[in-house]
């Protein structure tokens, strides 16, 4: 990719946790209009590593650098104003609110207290156009025919995607998910690899965790692989799926 495509980098970054050492020194960059899948087995050092990617957790040393500036002592409002948006492993959302509430609320609330504060907060104008905003994004993921359902009342997969669909509220360049494809079913593991890939299509700088090796490799631009905290390969699917380094540390896992 060109050089200012460049979005995300991590730099030498080191996150020790006591004596632990989760991430030892992964140097890893994502840029506009690709997917790169973080992979790697059980507590490798993945969840760490995106955490300090989207400014949730701080590197003991080295750095994180999103659009030419560093993250540190960012907060979680600052880096989605910057551009970059991110998903959580487990679904949180209002089971008995609408798709549509859930998705504006939770646009809303990023980076803030909570559901009660955010509501009472809210001005009858900026209630409306986050209510557009969440709607024409809940479209765009697929879910337009759920906008009145209760969010409990869909199948995982489409929680999923209402989680992606909050996610792009913000109107993101940069977009992080961690194990969206956790649980999902072969169909549904599909549609959101189609919808990962209009969006790539779009432009959008795309970051995923997975455990899952397989969902990746037709969807991948890139593969990076940890295991024990540090970065064992990089590159392409097909030379990510051949790498002894990879397969054992899969098969010996
Ligand atoms: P993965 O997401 O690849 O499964 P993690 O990043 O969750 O791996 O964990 C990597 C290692 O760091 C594990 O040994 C885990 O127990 C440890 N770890 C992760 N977060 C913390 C934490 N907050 N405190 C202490 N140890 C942690
Ligand atoms: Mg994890």
């Amino acid at each position: 990719p060109a050089r200012e495509s460049l979005l995300l980098e991590a730099k030498d970054v080191t996150r020790r946790f006591g004596g632990l050492i989760a991430n030892n020194k992964m140097n890893l960059s994502l840029h506009a209009g690709e997917i790169l899948a973080l992979i790697g087995p059980n507590g490798a050092g993945k969840s760490t590593m995106f955490n300090q990617l989207s400014a949730v957790d701080t590197p003991t040393e080295g750095e994180i650098i999103f659009r030419g500036k560093s993250l540190k002592g960012k907060n979680a409002r600052q880096v989605a104003e910057m551009g970059m948006s991110r998903t959580f492993q487990h679904v949180k959302m209002l089971p008995t609110m609408s798709v549509l509430e859930n998705v504006a609320l939770g646009a809303h609330m990023r980076g803030q207290k909570g559901v009660i504060s955010a509501s009472l907060h809210l001005e009858r104008e900026e209630e409306q156009r986050l209510l557009k905003e969440a709607k024409l994004q809940i479209e765009r993921v697929g879910l337009g025919e759920y906008v009145f359902e209760e969010a409990g009342n869909l199948a995982l997969g489409q929680q999923r995607l209402l989680e992606i669909a909050r996610a792009l509220c913000s109107d993101p360049c940069a977009l992080l998910l961690d194990e969206p494809a956790a649980g999902l079913r072969f169909l549904e593991k599909q549609a959101l690899a189609e919808l990962l890939v209009k969006l790539r299509g779009e432009g959008l700088a795309i970051l995923l965790v997975e455990h899952d090796m397989d969902f990746v490799m037709n969807l991948a631009n890139r593969i990076v692989v940890m295991e024990f905290g540090e970065l064992i390969a990089e590159g392409l699917p097909h030379e990510i799926q051949t790498n002894p380094a990879v397969l054992e540390a899969y098969l010996g896992g």
